[in-house]
């Protein structure tokens, strides 16, 4: 995994596919056009997150959800 394949720029299938769920940390929905990234977090395996709202973590090269 690398930081750029764990960021994705959403799109028309992206959202339907999470529109049930959104982002996992603000619980809010995403817009077409707007960057999301893949981040760890308190669930398991990796989510949608916006991108502001996540950092990336060299270490683990992952990024990784910020506490709120
Ligand atoms: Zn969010």
């Amino acid at each position: 995994m690398t930081r750029k394949s764990d960021t994705v720029l959403v799109d028309l299938a992206l959202m339907g596919a999470l529109c049930g769920t959104g982002c996992a940390v603000c619980g809010g929905s995403f817009s077409l056009g707007e960057t999301v990234v893949l981040a760890l977090g308190k669930w398991e395996g990796k989510r949608h997150v916006h991108e502001r709202e996540a950092r990336f973590d060299p270490k683990t090269g992952a990024f990784v959800a910020r506490e709120t």
